[in-house]
């Protein structure tokens, strides 16, 4: 039985995905801003070095898993485009910072980080927002999306899902994650049925937003389901993946964006990786 580490532990699929690994037997350690084992408030620094040093005093110093569910979705309120880049990608990309060591020190280690559909289904989200949360520079990042008024939280929604993937696909295949065995991963749902996506239908605007946003399966996805896949993605059936971002959303990326994906590598990409291959010296990292 393993030790993992869930944020967003206390409600929607953190909390779906925390009770199925108690019922198979591991140890969560969740990490919420109300009911968890690690009481900590993701949207101010202080919170998230609470949250991380929490978790890695409960477990030990050794996760077998972690799931990085925490996020606000793109609600009212004047703070709310702030608070997204703090929990949705500083939330994330802090926490398992420091928690890397503690993944390495376990055999085969598996993070899922929650992202979202909204990556490529949101028209012209700035790059600028995009590059400034990579940079951790969340305040220029709140800039950058200031000029969109009302539409700013959902532009910085999405540019914290595009991030925080960006981050995942980076990381997930460098040496201190990698080839240190821990095994960096996304799901990216489309509209699921949990308090977020309620709180999104309480108004009006994105209410019809949402229900006209196409959805070739119909319907919302359930937070159940996305538990499913999360615990398939910490199982050892998961053992290969390395970097992949799976959509879980009805079928809306493959409506937007069929020819899209998957694309060759440019030829030079993949001439640079020959030229450091021929000339490195034995033992050392590409
Ligand atoms: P949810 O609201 O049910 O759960 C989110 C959890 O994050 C809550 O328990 C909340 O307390 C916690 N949280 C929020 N702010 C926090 C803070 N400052 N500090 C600590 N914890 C905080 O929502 P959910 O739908 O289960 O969301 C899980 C993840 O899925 C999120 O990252 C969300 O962006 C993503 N997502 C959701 C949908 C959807 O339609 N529901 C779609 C795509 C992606």
């Amino acid at each position: 039985m393993g030790t993992y580490a869930i944020t967003g532990s206390a409600s929607g699929m953190g909390r779906e995905t925390a009770q199925r690994l108690r019922d198979e037997g591991h140890i969560v350690v969740g990490v919420d801003i109300k009911d968890a084992d690690v009481l900590a408030d993701l949207s101010t620094a202080q919170g998230r070095k609470e949250a991380a040093d929490g978790v890695l005093a409960a477990s030990g110093g050794k996760l077998n898993g972690a799931v990085l569910a925490a996020g606000l979705g793109p609600g009212p309120g004047r703070d709310r485009p702030r608070q997204i880049a703090q929990v949705n990608y500083l939330g994330v990309v802090e926490l398992l910072g420091a928690w890397r060591p503690a993944l390495a020190a376990a055999e085969r280690a598996k993070v899922v980080v929650v992202a979202s559909n909204s990556a490529t289904t949101v028209p012209a989200v700035p790059g600028r927002a995009v590059k400034a949360l990579l940079a951790h520079d969340a305040d220029k990042a709140l800039r950058s999306v200031r000029l969109f008024g009302p539409g700013a939280p959902t532009m910085m929604y999405a540019a914290s899902k595009i991030a925080v993937s960006r981050w995942v696909r980076r990381h997930a295949v460098l040496p201190e994650w990698a080839g240190s065995g821990v095994r960096l991963n996304a799901l990216a749902p489309g509209a699921v049925m949990t308090p977020l996506l309620q709180e999104q239908l309480a108004t009006p605007r994105q209410a019809k937003a949402v229900r006209s946003f196409p959805v070739p399966l119909g319907g919302f996805g359930e937070a159940r389901h996305m538990a499913d896949w999360m615990c398939f993605m910490l199982s050892d059936s998961a053992d290969f993946l390395c970097g992949s971002i799976l959509f879980v959303d009805g079928g809306s990326d493959a409506y937007f964006r069929a020819d899209d994906w998957p694309k060759a590598v440019p030829a030079h990409r993949m001439l640079g990786y020959l030229r450091r291959f021929r000339s490195r010296r034995p033992g050392t990292e590409l």
